[in-house]
């Protein structure tokens, strides 16, 4: 028994992923104790700026990147140090989205080969059985069958991206890693594709990571938000209660950002002041503390616990800060 429930796809445990800086003894801290939960058929969206260390943290969470402390259990099984050989049958389990539909395909390689491939790799099925694999997944994605002779450079954003979500598919996966999946589209495409991953996750009974840095955007897929901020998660909770009841700072700046439209019809943003700081530097404190509209001067001191904030029969809510510790 490791104390790892059924229905719980990934679990993450104090995790950490740390890189080395050469010819220094500092060491970037790219992920810094995080702890979350995904449940199976649920999305789990991890949200910050970009440099905030998500993408890293769903590198580390899949085994992609080896963690420096902590552990991941995937499955019910603890593969924080498990070798390449033992990592290979999991592998087919869990499969990643890039942001980028334009670089992660191959302009030499066919749609056909490029969503074969992962089929051919783990040796499943026979030539002819892939082959009708293919003409389910381009349905499935909503390509037509004349889509699977052509070549990558031939389609639109949008349809690449329908390429590379067939092409993840392909092997029936748990879990999908979705890492910033829509931020390259236009916005208008931006909606068909989450609607397509949503319908997907329904149908396949899929479980999906999610990275975004637009808090927007991970409105309608998740079940829980992660906010992220310098490798460390700030505040987690149920999607409704994190938007109708953000109590971090960072989160609240974040949903101020998202634009709306004005009585003149205009777009407006309230943009979050300054960078995210050097992560091989980090304040002191609370991290947060510099940008921090609402820092008090324990801030640049004390470095906020996890506290439990969630409500009376409600869902967790974590946040870390000092004005709700
Ligand atoms: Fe802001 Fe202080 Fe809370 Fe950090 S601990 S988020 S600086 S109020």
């Amino acid at each position: 028994m490791n104390g790892i429930a059924e229905k719980d796809i990934l679990v993450l445990t104090n995790l950490r992923k740390h890189f080395p800086l050469k010819g220094t003894d500092r060491s970037i801290h790219a992920v810094e104790d995080v702890s979350l939960t995904l449940e199976r058929g649920q999305t789990l969206s991890i949200v910050g700026e970009s440099g905030c260390g998500k993408s890293t943290l769903a590198r580390a969470a899949v085994r992609l990147h080896k963690p420096t402390g902590g552990a991941v259990h995937f499955r019910g099984k603890n593969i924080t140090d498990m070798g390449q050989k033992d990592l290979r049958p999991l592998r087919k389990h869990m499969q990643f989205v890039f942001q980028d539909p334009f670089a992660s395909l191959n302009p030499r390689r066919s749609v056909a080969k490029t969503i074969m491939e992962p089929l051919a790799i783990h040796k499943q099925g026979t030539p002819a059985q892939r082959r009708r694999r293919l003409g389910e997944l381009l349905e499935t994605v909503g390509l037509s069958p004349e889509a699977a002779g052509r070549y990558p450079h031939e389609f639109s954003g949008g349809q690449r991206q329908r390429i590379g979500i067939a092409r993840a598919m392909a092997l029936e996966p748990e879990l999908v890693v979705l890492d910033e999946p829509v931020s390259a589209l236009d916005v208008s495409i931006q909606s068909q594709i989450l609607n397509l991953l949503v319908e997907l996750r329904e149908k396949l009974s899929l479980s999906y990571l999610f990275i975004s840095h637009d808090l927007a955007v991970v409105k309608h897929i998740s079940d829980r938000v992660a906010v992220m901020y310098l490798g460390r998660i700030v505040e987690t909770a149920d999607v409704d209660e994190l938007y109708s009841n953000p109590l971090h700072p960072y989160t609240q700046a974040l949903l101020e950002s998202i634009p709306r439209v004005n009585a003149h019809n205009r777009a407006v943003r309230h943009a979050l002041k300054g960078d995210v700081p050097d992560p091989s530097d980090p304040p002191p404190g609370c991290p947060f503390h510099p940008r921090c509209p609402q820092a008090v001067a324990a801030c640049s001191r004390e470095r906020p616990l996890e506290t439990d904030v969630s409500r009376e029969g409600g869902p967790l809510h974590l946040v870390s800060c000092l004005l709700h510790g």
